[in-house]
């Protein structure tokens, strides 16, 4: 055995591809004050993460340059770094606001990366072992891999977002740059085509609406409004996150 300190696992041999996002199986009392005195005093092949998030703050257990042993599997160690949402066994609200806490934590890394968060950078541990991690995410968000990661992927865009100072505004972000666009677009496995304004997302539900507005936009720029290529579903999820998608109404 040997116990943890910080730099056992190793320096990582390249750039990390990304983030496991895991729950503690901690109670109320597993702050991160806790794992700070519990991890020098343990063996290290128990399970430690970069990061630990918990109501008293996060403590950072490791250098991101270095591995660390949180997923039982040699490629997870090796290229993800690991942030734990503690006291996942307590109160909801709390585990909700050490998740928060959480994506700021990974959005910061993702905005100095240049990195981009989707489902090849956003892992679960149950992604490379056994396991029932993130049990409480599991059970808030979905039940699903996908459903949970896209959860997470959304979660980290806000963040993002929030940490670049965008706007929030009656909890929808507006993209400074992409709210003076007007764009048509769609999206993989649904018919409809999209009609972003600039402020808000909406769903066209025939071809009339569509022309509707090719026409009214074209009368006023004297042009086509642009079309963007099609989003895939994930990317539609994360869209969707930050510009609720609502059906438009037809005014004739
Ligand atoms: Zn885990």
């Amino acid at each position: 055995m040997a116990l943890f300190y910080s730099g056992i696992a190793g320096k990582r041999p390249g750039k990390a591809k990304g983030w496991v996002l895991h729950n503690d199986a901690g109670s109320q009392a597993a702050t991160s004050a806790y794992y700070r005195a519990w991890l020098p005093t343990h063996d290290a092949y128990l399970g430690f993460a970069h990061a630990y998030t918990a109501s008293d703050g996060t403590h950072f257990a490791e250098d991101y340059d270095y591995m660390a042993y949180h997923t039982a599997n040699s490629e997870g160690n090796m290229w993800y770094l690991g942030i734990e949402f503690c006291q996942s066994m307590g109160n909801e609200n709390t585990f909700r606001q050490n998740e928060q806490d959480g994506f700021k934590v990974v959005a910061r890394w993702f905005i100095d990366e240049n990195m981009t968060p989707n489902r090849s950078t956003v892992k679960l541990h149950r992604e490379f072992s056994a396991t029932a991690c993130p049990h409480r995410s599991w059970a808030l968000h979905g039940q699903s891999t996908n459903v949970v990661k896209d959860y997470y992927i959304a979660q980290i865009v806000l963040a993002m977002a929030e940490l670049k100072g965008i706007t929030v505004e009656k909890e929808e972000i507006k993209l400074k740059e992409l709210g003076k666009m007007e764009f048509l677009f769609t999206v993989k496995g649904e018919g409809a085509t999209f009609w972003h304004d600039g402020h808000k997302t909406f769903m066209l539900s025939d071809e009339a609406q569509l022309n509707m507005i090719n026409g009214n936009y074209e009368q006023v720029h004297g042009k086509k409004p642009a079309s963007v290529r099609q989003l895939d579903q994930n990317e539609y999820k994360v869209w969707q996150s930050m510009y609720p998608v609502t059906v438009a109404k037809k005014t004739w």
